[in-house]
């Protein structure tokens, strides 16, 4: 299996195919398009039967190796996944909704759903480097990303970390995760906006005097997020699928990341009938399903649901190639995706603050269940759009107590912490602080790291 770059259609794209481990170490594409695999590789529907009741870490390798197997040894990949997953994908039903389930994606180390990609993208990094090989991962967050990056690659022999988020735009309890994970990964907090962070990481890779530090993304452009995104779906679709019925899943969206994770499941031959992408009021996707125009969201607009702030999702560079477009990373489009058969596997849905946190609230009288605003966003369209009994599985990608703010405010009550979180709390802060200047970060790495 190899891997091609979205934008090898234009005129200067990069026609090459490289493998996984050059993917994975170098994150973008030379012509900074996103890496694709050069197939969807399919899986009967009695060996995804045979994943039934299987542990997590076996579901991973079997998944993975279908992409991996030429770079890595099937014994090794199940090493590696027995050691990134030591928790599970709980799944809830709802009382007053029985079609609805609840998949919790909180239960990893820094509580959001990032860790089930992190954890696995750092010792598949780890491995797959060479031995004296060096390398600096630069990661801009505007909340869970880096903290999910930072906690994954803690202690690696031979590999940095640096996180970039803005000040004050992140919630008291991910500053925390940001600041006390220590060791090899540095926190950089950026008096300015998530775009400039973002925009800081991005120059950086293309900066000549930055080359000898080796650097790579672990942003969600990079393919060693996406593939074990593609995992969970089957393990919880088993969860909650009686026989091999389809299903409809639900997908609280910002980059698109997670939701591409879910159509190359279902390519992969996984019976789901609908995707239903919900966002904030960042509705680019929405909006373009709908009238068939990309316009991106500029500036991003700032929600309750903060992780999905993102005007121009780069992930959909990957939805369009997959039907047969082209869009650049300004979001740009070169040529047309087949938008009629996109359509018939995935639906846009956007939710407003005003009815994420009504719905917070709702929720919680009616069920008991705690569920915080990224999670609402995805129960709220679920339910709006519910037209039959189609069991539809929805994602909670973070843990309530990520977002007490707003539960305390509607429900009157502090959510109680995960050990994941108890652990975080007590543990020093360490972080420097930088102005809003490219240049500024660039000396800071020329100087810190080595
Ligand atoms: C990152 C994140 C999202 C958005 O996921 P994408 O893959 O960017 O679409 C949603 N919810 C939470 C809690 C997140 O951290």
């Amino acid at each position: 299996m190899l891997f091609y770059s979205t934008n090898h259609h234009l005129p200067h794209g990069f026609k090459e195919k490289v493998s996984f481990t050059t993917a994975l170490l170098t994150g973008q594409a030379p012509d900074e398009g996103l890496f694709m695999p050069e197939f969807v590789p399919q899986l009967s529907e009695n060996q995804i039967k045979g994943l039934r009741n299987q542990p997590y870490f076996k579901v991973a390798t079997e998944i993975l190796k279908a992409f991996l197997q030429n770079e890595i040894e099937e014994e090794t990949l199940l090493e590696l996944t027995r050691q990134a997953y030591t928790f599970d994908v709980p799944v809830e039903k709802v009382r007053h909704n029985p079609n609805l389930y609840i998949a919790r994606m909180d239960a990893g180390p820094t509580a959001s759903f990032k860790d089930f990609a992190a954890q696995i993208m750092a010792r598949l990094m780890n491995k797959l480097k060479s031995e004296n090989q060096k390398i600096t991962i630069l990661v801009a967050t505007s909340g869970d990303t880096g903290s999910a990056i930072g906690e994954a690659f803690r202690g690696l022999d031979g590999i940095n970390v640096v996180i970039l988020y803005p000040k004050g735009e992140v919630s008291a309890i991910q500053r925390k995760q940001l600041t006390t994970v220590g060791e090899n990964v540095k926190a950089l907090e950026i008096s300015g906006k998530f775009d400039d962070c973002q925009l800081y990481v991005k120059k950086a890779f293309s900066d000549a005097d930055l080359q000898n530090l080796n650097l790579t993304s672990a942003n969600s452009i990079n393919i060693g997020r996406l593939l074990p995104q593609v995992v969970y779906y089957f393990y919880m679709y088993l969860k909650v699928a009686a026989d091999f019925e389809e299903v409809d899943i639900c997908i609280p969206t910002g980059n698109l990341g997670n939701a591409m994770g879910c159509e190359l499941a279902r390519q992969m031959g996984l019976p789901v009938r609908k995707i239903i992408v919900a966002t904030n009021a960042n509705h680019a996707i929405p909006e373009w399903l709908k009238d068939g125009k990309y316009q991106k969201v500029e500036p991003s607009v700032n929600c309750l649901s903060n992780a999905m702030n993102v005007g121009n999702p780069s992930n959909l560079a990957r939805l369009f190639d997959l039907y047969g477009g082209t869009l650049d990373k300004n979001g740009l489009q070169h040529r047309e995706p087949d938008l009629v058969k996109i359509r018939e596997h995935i639906t846009g849905f956007e939710v407003t603050d005003a009815q994420t946190i009504g719905y917070v609230k709702d929720f919680y009288d009616k069920n008991q269940i705690l569920i915080e605003p990224h999670g609402a966003v995805g129960l709220f369209a679920a339910e709006k759009l519910e037209t039959d009994n189609t069991k539809t599985i929805v994602l909670e990608t973070a843990h309530p107590a990520k977002f007490p703010e707003v539960i305390e405010k509607e429900l009157g009550f502090s959510p109680e912490l995960p050990e994941s979180l108890k652990k975080v709390i007590n543990r020093e802060e360490k972080k420097t602080d930088l102005e809003a200047s490219y240049e500024t970060f660039k000396n800071w790495l020329l100087t810190n790291i080595k």
